[in-house]
């Protein structure tokens, strides 16, 4: 996340995420007249910390302004760009916003939103967008140790995002629109009696990522058709009995060059080797120096702006785990905590830019980037992946 905010003369207002008083506004905050309170932050530290939270509340606030005329929302809405979209869900393609567009990937239509049935327990942003719970609980600050009853819960979970990841990665070859994954991966959540975590948390659209060649992380599905020689990430998180399980794997759309197989290749290593190191007593940091060191020796670069994640009874939490080497991660593993980690890799320069629909991350220069991910549990020993591929995984990689 790379958000700017200004410097405001003398506030005595407290900082939303610390209590500590607040020497930044929110810009965006000021530029739509929202109220002060709510959008002063002691540092750029506390308004990272709090932005994919925060940034709800100019989504709703200009959600608010489009009430009335359909026609003068319409407008309105395009001329913020796809703001829209993400409530409307569908007619991304009916005018392309400006955007110096940084490689050959296009948006597509998006389909509505799909149903989720009243039997299935929800996460409390499923009916509004907004998550409530999450972004003022201790458990932002603080890593918790799971409870055997937790962890019980947590392996569940995980072994049913695994099922569901698996049905998505049979499915790809060329042809198949990444709307119709995203179905499929929607309906095997609801069989499981699960509910598909990314349903309009913050109100993104769809039941999953599908991010496909230069997009590193959170694309929405839509219309187009996958392509010979694409790659695509599928992300999945799955909430059932009350934990959130996530993991994500990149897949060979048909016959794919040599330089992005071993782009994946090194990716799957990537995470791989950062995991051989989860034990008590490692710091969170350490994860960090292990992924940069074999992206390196590919002539790779690690995106910096997306991290691995705590996870549980919240989708995500603390500890925050970059990627990339010499950051400043605290603290250190203990048994019972259960994170994830996800190292997204670029064939070029690192640096992310954003699409205007406000998800889709895009590599600055417009060459390829994976990614892959599990959910992990520290054991008194060592690790144990809640992911993993099972016996019946579909073997779709070639090492
Ligand atoms: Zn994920
Ligand atoms: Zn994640």
């Amino acid at each position: 996340m790379d958000q700017d905010s200004n410097t405001v003369a003398e506030t005595s207002l407290p900082c939303v995420k610390c209590g500590n008083t607040a020497r930044l506004q929110c810009p965006k905050c000021l530029e739509l007249k929202l109220p002060q309170e709510g959008a002063a932050f002691c540092s750029q530290d506390c308004f990272k910390a709090l932005w994919s939270s925060h940034k709800s509340v100019h989504l709703n606030s200009e959600v608010h302004t489009f009430r009335g005329n359909p026609q003068e929302c319409i407008t309105a809405a395009l001329s913020k760009g796809w703001l829209y979209c993400l409530k409307k869900g569908q007619a991304r393609t009916k005018q392309l916003p400006y955007f110096d567009w940084t490689g050959t990937l296009r948006p597509y239509p998006i389909s509505g939103q799909r149903f989720v049935p009243d039997r299935i327990p929800k996460p409390d942003w499923a009916v509004d967008g907004i998550p409530k719970i999450e972004p003022v609980s201790d458990l932002q600050n603080i890593v918790e140790i799971k409870t055997p009853e937790q962890i019980e819960r947590m392996r569940k979970t995980c072994r049913i995002a695994r099922e569901v990841l698996d049905v998505a990665a049979r499915a790809i070859k060329p042809g198949v629109t990444t709307d119709e994954i995203d179905e499929l991966v929607h309906n095997a959540t609801i069989a499981a009696g699960a509910y598909p975590s990314p349903l309009n948390y913050h109100f993104f659209p769809k039941s999953c990522c599908t991010s496909v060649n230069e997009v590193i992380c959170h694309g929405i599905p839509d219309a187009r058709r996958l392509e010979d020689g694409d790659i695509v990430n599928v992300d999945v998180t799955v909430y059932y009995d009350g934990v959130h399980g996530d993991l994500n794997e990149t897949y060979f759309v048909g016959n794919v060059d040599e330089e992005s197989q071993q782009l994946v290749r090194c990716t799957y290593e990537c995470l791989e080797n950062a995991i051989s190191i989860v034990k008590p007593g490692v710091r969170f940091r350490e994860v960090g120096e292990v992924i940069n060191r074999h992206a390196s020796m590919s002539k790779l670069s690690v995106v910096k702006s997306y991290c691995g994640h705590g996870i549980g009874e919240l989708f995500h939490c603390a500890p925050n785990i970059p990627h990339y080497g010499k950051n400043k991660a605290v603290g250190v593993m203990k048994a019972g905590q259960t994170f994830t980690i996800e190292p997204m890799i670029n064939s070029g320069v690192w640096r992310d830019r954003m699409w205007p629909d406000g998800w889709t991350a895009v590599t600055a220069d417009g060459k390829r980037s994976a990614q892959f991910e599990h959910t992990l549990l520290v054991t008194e020993t060592g690790v144990e992946v809640l992911t993993a591929r099972l016996p019946s995984s579909p073997n779709v990689f070639p090492w």
